[in-house]
């Protein structure tokens, strides 16, 4: 039997944090553009009597969830729970336009957005919001211009912390507007099902139920050391959540022009081999720095300087971002380098930047076919 440390913990209120979710985003998309599916149970999946029963449900309006459809579930099955349904085959690259757009709006109140999915974003709002009044009236400020330039309503939370604001959000859906204040966090969690805190697993909730733990009450009545010896580091996190508590950050991606490295030599490179072994060294170097930021560009620019100070630059600007691969980004170095002439003297200092940058965050969403 172990005996673990009680680790202290400490509610945060000083941040503010938003959490928007866009209410059934592919199905709200198409109801905008084609006023005849607003009325009626509206399914995003191939029609199932023109595959032959094949497909899933990507998503389903209000009307249509009304009649037991939802995600993932077989098309043949909700046209079954549907018969009257309007299928509709869902256009991913116009919810991709949209969810850009979205995110346009994001970025005129803050940069620190963290993508979670294509409808659904935090943003930490702390340094634009001098109090809690401010922020609870800039977030209601946001939803309404969301709504004002995209047509779409969405459901918003707020709080000061992810945990929280997602709950917030989730809790009235469609078009809510939830603040969650430290007063309200012992009412809104003690009531949850143990299976709706986010982070108890399905297993992890029977094992709970199992030991009489069904909802938030019973599980903040749980000391910090039994949860710890049940269910290990997860049980510290358990503990915390279950008092409000989250600490992690809103993981939002600095807007960067270009990304380089950089080098000086001494002894001066003397060889052509010598320099094409450098730039191989800047090449892998520069996309494992690209890799980490999770950023992506399309020009690649390299500087050199000789022995005689002579300074050259030099791009090549492709028309879709480069993978992040060294030995592609190397065979284009290389190519400028021959560009530029090749080996002439000797090189005093090397540079590999790549600037046109973007995000690969939000690029690399996975789009997801389920909402
Ligand atoms: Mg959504």
């Amino acid at each position: 039997m172990t005996d673990l440390l009680e680790m202290p913990i400490h509610l945060n209120t000083k941040r503010r944090i938003l959490h928007i979710d866009m209410d059934a985003f592919y199905a709200q998309i198409e109801m905008r553009d084609n006023p005849a599916y607003r009325t009626v149970p509206l399914v995003l999946a191939h029609d199932p009597r023109q595959t032959g029963g094949r497909g899933v449900v990507a998503t389903a309006n209000y009307l249509a969830r009304e009649l037991g459809v939802h995600s993932a579930m077989s098309a043949a099955e909700a046209l079954k729970l549907a018969p009257h349904a309007v299928f509709v085959t869902p256009d991913f690259q116009k919810y991709r336009r949209v969810s850009q757009e979205l995110h346009q709006i994001f970025k005129r109140y803050t940069q620190k957005i963290e993508p979670i999915a294509f409808d659904e974003a935090y943003l930490d709002i702390t340094d634009i919001s001098e109090n809690h009044e401010m922020a609870v009236a800039l977030a209601h400020e946001l939803q309404q211009v969301i709504y004002d330039e995209l047509g779409l309503t969405s459901s918003v939370g707020v709080s000061f912390n992810k945990f929280l604001a997602k709950l917030a959000s989730e809790h009235n859906k469609p078009s809510g507007f939830t603040v969650i204040n430290e007063e309200d966090i012992r009412p809104f969690l003690d009531e949850l099902p143990i299976q709706d805190i986010r982070g108890v697993g399905k297993k992890t909730a029977e094992q709970m139920i199992q030991s009489g733990i069904n909802t938030g009450a019973d599980l903040y009545a749980v000391s910090q050391s039994d949860l710890a010896n049940k269910f290990g580091k997860s049980g510290y996190i358990f503990y915390e959540r279950i008092r409000g508590v989250d600490n992690r950050p809103v993981m939002w991606q600095r807007e960067r022009k270009s990304l380089g490295k950089e080098r000086t030599y001494g002894p001066f490179l003397d060889t052509e081999q010598a320099v094409l072994d450098e730039l191989k060294s800047l090449s892998q170097q520069l996309t494992d720095t690209l890799i980490k930021a999770r950023l992506h560009g399309k020009t690649l620019v390299l500087k050199l300087r000789d022995s005689e100070f002579n300074t050259e630059t030099r791009r090549e600007t492709m028309d879709d971002f480069l993978p992040n691969d060294s030995q592609e980004i190397y065979r284009i170095a290389q190519d400028i380098f021959e560009g530029l002439g090749g080996y002439q003297q000797p090189i005093r200092l090397l540079g590999l930047t790549m600037t046109n940058l973007a995000a690969m965050t939000f690029e690399n969403i996975v789009l997801n076919l389920y909402e």
